[in-house]
């Protein structure tokens, strides 16, 4: 049993609300640590703490702060398997889809020892006579992060390596289902110089939450999490004066068109539908066959790929397909939508709301589920299972099945899998999502573009990371100057045109 406090000053503190919750090992059920919650207080001394470290930080030159990137990226790499074993062990997800994690917030790090490139101004030489205005990015100040439990090492680190090198102070307030790697990566930023107060963990609930979106001296909020916690925290931040980007949840789609590659969409459907048991944002959890034919193919193809599935804890090695949902009520709610499907009328190709594991029978798993016949009506169509659940919902025209996609609230990823350059062209371009994969089922863009849903998977108007990331963490200050050579006409009282 271990216990994580906060991280303020450059050190691990133990918590003062006398408030914790308990951190589970999903393969089990067993309670195996206890996260502090904080209190009003401690977030308010944290951002006090925060604030005061940033001035100095917003004054080193921006090279300089790029170098504690470069050490981090280096202390990352050398604590990779450290970091992957206390990620599985709290989140469930397998070491090789840990690494995933870790390292595609990595990428979002390396970019960033580049950041001084992305951090220079404009200049105009001579826009009136004698007059030369230039712009600059400035630091926000402190800022917070929000994040959830689903990517304890990359969400958090698309958020804080472009926060910190543009010369903010950051608050990370992670899931409280599994603290303990945010805890670590505040010890590694420690030991590459950043520092102290710089970057902060509070660790909590919404009280701490709400504490952030009413604290005055926090200039931006980004969150990522589901999509109703978005919509209040996107209300509640810019209601207070606050920058925010507040990324949802998500329901993504994937047309299969007859003429693509049938053995590889339905690979990709596996992957993409149950990898970390369906527990990511960009999991495809809707499969759209355009044609019964094409549906009939996937099908002979899909059910024994999902009957091979392995499914267990990450300790078993790495020949696991995946691991348990993070929680009990995660699991329950996802047993209980499958049983809405059943219910409403899908039908079911494979079940897995009885499977049991020898030696886990208290741990958090449930079977890869596949489902056809699904229509819009049903629940589980309706609804962001966030589980080893795959629907597949017959289209008969490809117009039907992008119409089925645009018609979905969410809109944060989508494929297509065709071998008509023509029709995937013509996807890319009408499709109202963010995210677009052409026979690529999770297309999470590399570090260097960015990332951001549209429609109800986002709320506010810059993507995270890439050059979004540092439009989101500055604000520009433009500076007109002029100097006197030849000209001494004395006061001018009109607002006028420089030329
Ligand atoms: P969540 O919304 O329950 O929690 C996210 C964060 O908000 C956590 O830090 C949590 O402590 C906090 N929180 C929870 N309830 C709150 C409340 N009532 N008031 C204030 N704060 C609250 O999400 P989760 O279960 O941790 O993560 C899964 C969700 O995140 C899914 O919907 C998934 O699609 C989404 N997600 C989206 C993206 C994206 O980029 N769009 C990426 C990953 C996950």
């Amino acid at each position: 049993m271990y216990e994580i406090g906060h991280f303020i000053d450059g050190k691990r503190v133990a918590g003062k609300s006398g408030r914790t919750a308990d951190i589970f090992n999903p393969a089990t059920g067993e309670v195996q640590g206890k996260v502090a919650l904080a209190s009003t207080s401690e977030l308010d001394a944290a951002v006090a703490a925060a604030a005061a470290a940033q001035i100095g930080w917003g004054a080193t030159n921006p090279q300089r702060r790029a170098r504690v990137m470069m050490k981090f990226g280096e202390l990352i790499n050398r604590d990779m398997d450290k970091l992957a074993e206390a990620l599985s062990r709290e989140h469930g997800k397998t070491i090789p889809d840990a690494k995933g994690d870790v390292q595609r917030g990595l990428e979002v790090v390396e970019v960033c020892m580049g950041a001084p490139s992305l951090l220079k101004g404009e200049y105009t030489d001579s826009g009136g006579p004698g007059i030369d205005l230039y712009s600059m990015r400035q630091p926000l100040g402190v800022v917070a992060g929000i994040t959830p439990f689903n990517f304890p090492a990359m969400i958090p680190l698309w958020k804080l390596a472009p926060a910190l090198s543009a010369g903010n102070a950051m608050i990370m307030k992670p899931s409280e289902r599994d603290p303990s790697v945010p805890m670590m990566i505040a010890e590694l930023l420690q030991e590459a110089g950043l520092p102290d107060g710089v970057f902060q963990v509070v660790n909590g609930d919404k009280e701490a939450v709400d504490a952030i979106l009413d604290n005055d001296a926090i200039q931006a909020v980004g969150f990522v999490g589901s999509t109703p916690i978005a919509q209040y925290i996107y209300s509640r931040a810019t209601a207070n004066g606050k920058r925010a980007q507040c990324f949802g949840g998500a329901k993504n789609h994937m047309i299969i068109m007859p003429d693509a590659d049938m053995d590889k969409a339905a690979d990709a459907l596996v992957g993409a539908g149950f990898g970390a048991a369906g527990e990511r944002c960009m999991a495809i959890s809707v499969a759209v066959p355009v044609g019964d034919k094409t549906a009939e193919a996937l099908v002979e193809r899909l059910v024994p790929r999902i009957e091979k599935l392995k499914v267990g804890p990450y300790t078993a090695g790495a020949d696991i397909d995946y691991g348990p949902l993070v929680t009990r009520a995660a699991m329950e709610r996802v047993k209980g939508l499958i049983t809405s499907g059943v219910e409403q009328g899908a039908k079911i190709l494979a079940d897995g709301r009885n499977f049991r594991l020898q030696g886990y029978e208290n741990g958090y798993f449930v079977g890869p589920t596949f489902f056809d016949h699904v229509e819009p009506h049903m629940d589980i169509y309706k609804e962001e299972i966030f589980g080893p659940v795959l629907s597949m919902v017959r289209r008969k025209s490809y117009e039907d099945a992008l119409k089925l996609t645009m018609d979905n609230p969410y809109g944060n990823g989508t494929a297509i899998f065709t071998a008509d350059g023509d029709t995937a062209r013509d996807f890319a371009s009408r499709v109202n999502v963010g995210m677009v994969g052409i026979n690529f089922p999770i297309p999470v863009p590399l570090s260097y573009h960015t990332f951001g849903g549209w429609k109800k998977s986002a709320f506010g108007d810059l993507n995270q990371y890439g050059p979004d990331a540092f439009r989101f963490y500055t604000r520009t200050k433009t500076v007109t100057a002029r100097w006197f050579s030849g000209i001494k006409e004395g006061g001018e009282f009109h607002f006028k045109a420089m030329d």
